[in-house]
């Protein structure tokens, strides 16, 4: 029986140290970290995701869904994935028939940033791991539970990377200050409001170009929650009222929106590749429509906000957590803070560059 034991300690602790040693990359970290937990871990295989997105009708989450799919893939996991509808009420029913069903864990992106709670009791009853992304839970919601993790970005990152791009561009060009005042007037195109990327972004973008120099004005700034086409009608309110001689620059908290501006811009005939009708647009995502409206040079630039490593994170951690395992760096593969919190860093995106974010 000692021996017994004795044999089971020595191969249990030769695949611990086979997974720290590959632990190298994001999934082969999680996988590994399958192979090697405690006796009692599930497989990846009997494990099933529940997913709930905000909406699927957004184009960044999309991109966030399809990396999540892939992932659970590669570890072997199953996710049973749905949309909801950007209504709350709806996002609560399908996270109560997840649990009906007995999922092994929760991954949200909450519709209402501000009504995670709800949910967090419901895992919690349960005992289920959740991981929130895209959309922060308030600080008090991540304390009140300890199977509860967060995947996102630093909106404030984000933020002050869009506006160095536009302080570049009047740096290089002293005439993109139409009327030579000295000062950038400036439109700009929020995210849905409460959402922290929205305020985040709106704030640091500002104060980055202030930062480096510029006084600016705010002409003009209103919500198109995050959407193209609403973006192309606001865009077009903005240019009624301030006159298009007037905007020296447009500020969009996401790429939809920015391409939904240069939409307008297009209509009146800028942004078309005439030097002298250009007004600098920047937005945040680095979308492959974004990627292609740099290429063609009516997009100035972008932020690269990582749809692959939060969807990729995101499954690491449910997976892990499902499988009782302490969620660190060996077992997912990325950097955890305060033990709740995965930080996936943005980069500029400028002409320089762009060619490397293209697929
Ligand atoms: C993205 C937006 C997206 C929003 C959804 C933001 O991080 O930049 O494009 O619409 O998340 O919550």
């Amino acid at each position: 029986m000692k021996k017994m034991v004795a044999l089971l300690l020595a191969a249990a602790m030769m695949a611990t140290a086979a997974g720290c040693s590959n632990a190298s990359n994001a999934s082969s970290a999680a996988s590994n970290a399958s192979a090697a937990g405690s006796e009692s871990a599930a497989a990846a295989s009997d494990i099933t995701v529940g997913v709930c997105i905000y909406k699927f009708d957004d184009t960044f989450m999309t991109g966030v869904r399809n990396n999540m799919t892939e992932q659970a893939k590669t570890l072997g996991a199953k996710t049973d994935i749905q949309d909801s509808q950007n209504k709350q009420p709806t996002q609560n029913e399908q996270v109560d028939t997840f649990i009906t069903k007995g999922v092994n864990a929760l991954a949200v992106n909450p519709v209402d940033r501000t009504a995670a709670a709800p949910l967090v009791e419901k895992a919690k009853a349960k005992s289920l791991p959740i991981v929130f992304l895209n959309r922060e839970p308030e600080a008090e919601v991540m304390k009140s539970y300890d199977k509860i993790w967060y995947v996102g970005a630093k909106a404030e990152e984000s933020g002050t990377m869009s506006g160095e791009i536009i302080a570049d561009y009047f740096k290089a060009n002293k005439s993109a200050d139409k009327n030579g005042d000295g000062k950038i007037q400036y439109v700009m195109l929020q995210g849905e409001p409460g959402h922290q990327d929205a305020t985040l972004r709106s704030k640091y973008s500002v104060e980055a170009i202030e930062k480096a120099g510029f006084a600016t004005e705010k002409l003009a700034a209103d919500t198109a929650y995050w959407d193209k086409v609403k973006a192309t009608d606001l865009m077009n309110n903005f240019i009624a009222s301030q006159g298009l001689d007037k905007i020296e620059a447009v500020l969009a908290n996401n790429d939809d929106m920015a391409l939904g501006a240069i939409e307008a811009l297009k209509a009146k005939g800028y942004n078309k590749g005439d030097k002298s009708k250009f007004i600098p647009v920047v937005g945040v995502d680095a979308t492959a429509p974004a990627l292609a409206a740099m290429a063609e040079g009516s997009l100035l630039g972008t932020v690269l906000n990582d749809a692959e490593n939060q969807g990729k994170a995101t499954v690491n951690i449910a997976v892990a957590a499902a499988q009782n395992k302490p969620i660190t760096k060996e077992n997912i593969g990325y950097d955890v803070t305060d033990g709740k919190y995965v930080w996936i860093p943005y980069v500029k995106v400028t002409q320089d560059n762009y060619k490397q974010f293209q697929s």
